[in-house]
């Protein structure tokens, strides 16, 4: 039995066995499968070498056209090492005889075979070094591929393995098998991170060198509310864990028994407690949790699940069946949240230096107007369904909104021209998630029609801590004293302004600070759906001086380490079984 540990990013507990998924471009480390995985992994490399040659043979074809003969006969041999039976037979008896992934016995054959070339003194032959290396990521790809394809179509259920996870991965989860979540990197805020949580998947990241510890079939214990993950549990662990998934379950059940009542304080202050999706089928789940509606649809997800651009009619779908689901409740569509570690840096031919700095978001959207007009088209024709807003992510300035707003216009003229119908009266609003907006709230609030307060984004920007990078994951956290007087100087401008102010960054979700947030005077909370059922029982066992008193005395703290510990004292004495 090995325990590692890492950083908890979604409660609950998962046991199952692994699948490790592995990372192009990165060392595959040594990893054998379970004895009825090996024909499957002996079939991914047939199929790796097939499609391997067929894709030489088309770029052959072009390149010789394009660039002559003797650039396709490098290719050409390329193809020979790939046609002859030699070094299939050679992969393949690692793979039946010591039972090694196929990506590893890939790796570990062309290794060997770079050495042979590498003894021969011959300059010419050097050359075949790299060619060697280039067969080798050609054929892992076409492996690591198929298995990320696999996990849509698991037979039991696993615990997920990886290096890294990219948010459009995490999207697909939501309809595998897959019943836990370890990897090697990432921080508690990164998108990756929340999209786990809000499918409810128990997850731990940055635990480094897990996927090299970790072989397919090994039994796994991802604890989600402690911090650790796992490998081969001994029978003891094993019980004990169990009793512990039992636990968990009931204690979720028992909190759906809120869902029929009121979002209020102890003493009858009214509170609106709404989720932030990702998906229009988490709709469904927002209500079966007593949300009272949408506080943020991220709906940057059309892109990260979808091949290209979604057309003006997809989203149009996608925004009336999240508007329809809610019937009637409030919905808060925001608009694409790209770039940074969202998909445009996928696509981008030249990548960032600093991407959380950079073209991201509605600098994006405002470069991209074709798609950011289209985008605008679709949210004021579906907003004619139900009560719906708009809001822009990342602002830093005054310019930018009203840049931002004039495209709307924009919009709404040529939809007027075309004879659309579309709402023409739609409340815009901003995230206040930097520093900038943050500062410079009063004169926002002059302007805009609402505000939602993004603390994923404004910890790590007043902090100066990448939200998902684990080496400094300490230091990001939403209970820092800057961070509370931003929240709190925030709010206080709002409601001098007579504006409605939200908060939909994680922290909304978390109980640690739940009285804190009521008490600086927020009513409006948006959150993870599965969220909800426990902010709600916390709110309702509070009054509202209580609360006002722990965000008094919270706010005179001069270090983060005294705010939580403090928050967390308050919370333990009205929430003793919980783990916060
Ligand atoms: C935030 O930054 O707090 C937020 C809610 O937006 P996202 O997590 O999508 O960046
Ligand atoms: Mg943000």
């Amino acid at each position: 039995m090995e325990i590692l540990r890492g950083i908890a990013v979604s409660p609950g507990i998962a046991i199952a066995e692994a699948i490790v998924l592995d990372a192009e471009d990165y060392r595959i480390p040594q990893r054998t499968v379970a004895p009825a995985d090996v024909e499957h992994q002996a079939e991914i490399l047939e199929r790796a070498f097939a499609a391997s040659v067929a894709e030489l043979d088309r770029q052959r074809d072009g390149w010789s056209n394009e660039l002559g003969q003797h650039t396709a006969d490098i290719f050409n041999w390329h193809l020979g090492v790939l046609s002859t039976p030699q070094l299939r037979t050679q992969i393949k008896g690692l793979i039946q005889e010591s039972r090694f992934s196929a990506a590893y016995a890939t790796s570990l054959a062309m290794r060997r075979f770079q050495r042979r070339f590498k003894k021969i003194d011959d300059p010419a032959l050097a050359e075949r070094v790299r060619d060697v290396r280039d067969i080798e990521r050609r054929l892992l790809r076409h492996i690591l591929g198929e298995t990320r394809e696999d996990l849509a179509h698991l037979s039991r259920p696993v615990v997920l393995i990886t290096h890294e996870l990219t948010p459009s991965v995490a999207a697909s989860l939501s309809s595998s098998k897959v019943v836990g979540v370890a990897i090697d990197v990432g921080g508690p805020a990164s998108h990756t991170s929340i999209l786990l949580r809000a499918m409810g998947l128990p997850s731990v990241v940055g635990v480094t060198d897990l996927s090299s510890h970790v072989s397919g079939g090994d039994m796994i214990i991802v604890d989600g509310v402690n911090d650790i993950v796992i490998i081969a549990p001994d029978a003891a662990t094993l019980k004990q864990y169990r009793d512990q998934q039992n636990r968990y379950k009931k204690i979720r059940q028992e909190l759906t028994g809120l869902r029929e009542l009121p979002a209020e304080s102890h003493d009858g202050v009214e509170f609106k407690l709404l989720a932030n999706v990702e998906f229009p089928s988490e709709a469904a789940h927002c209500i079966e949790q007593g949300g009272d509606g949408i506080g943020l649809y991220r709906t940057e997800f059309l892109y990260l699940q979808g091949r290209g651009d979604p057309t003006e009619d997809e989203q149009y779908e996608a925004y009336r069946e999240v508007i329809s689901n809610m019937a009637g409740r409030p919905v808060t569509i925001r608009t694409f949240d790209l770039g940074a570690d969202k998909y445009t840096q996928d696509k981008s031919v030249e990548r960032e230096p600093n991407p959380m700095l950079g073209l991201r978001s509605i600098r994006y959207s405002l470069q991209r107007l074709d798609m950011f007009k289209v985008q605008l088209r679709a949210v004021l024709r579906a907003a004619t369904e139900g009560e719906v807003r708009l809001m822009f992510p990342l602002i830093i300035s005054l310019m930018e909104f009203r840049q931002a707003k004039m495209v709307l216009h924009d919009a709404m003229e040529d939809l007027e021209d075309e004879g659309i119908p579309f709402n023409h009266d739609i409340e815009v609003g901003i995230m206040v998630e930097t520093p900038a907006a943050a500062i410079q709230c009063r004169d926002f609030a002059r302007e805009v029609g609402f505000v939602s307060i993004g603390t994923n984004d404004l910890v790590q920007y007043l902090l100066a801590v990448d939200r998902g990078n684990e080496k400094v994951s300490r230091f990001y956290s939403s209970a820092h004293p800057s961070v509370l007087r931003v929240i709190h100087d925030v709010i206080k401008t709002c409601r001098k302004a007579g504006i409605s102010c939200s908060l939909c960054g994680e922290m909304a979700g978390q109980p640690l600070y739940t009285m804190l947030l009521a008490g600086l005077g927020l009513r409006q909370f948006s959150m993870g759906p599965h969220d909800i059922p426990e902010v709600k029982k916390l709110l309702r066992m509070c009054k509202i001086k209580q609360m006002e008193r722990v965000a008094k005395r919270a706010l005179t703290f001069e270090t983060e380490r005294q705010v939580v510990n403090y928050l967390r004292a308050q919370t333990r004495k009205l929430l003793p079984d919980d783990p916060i």
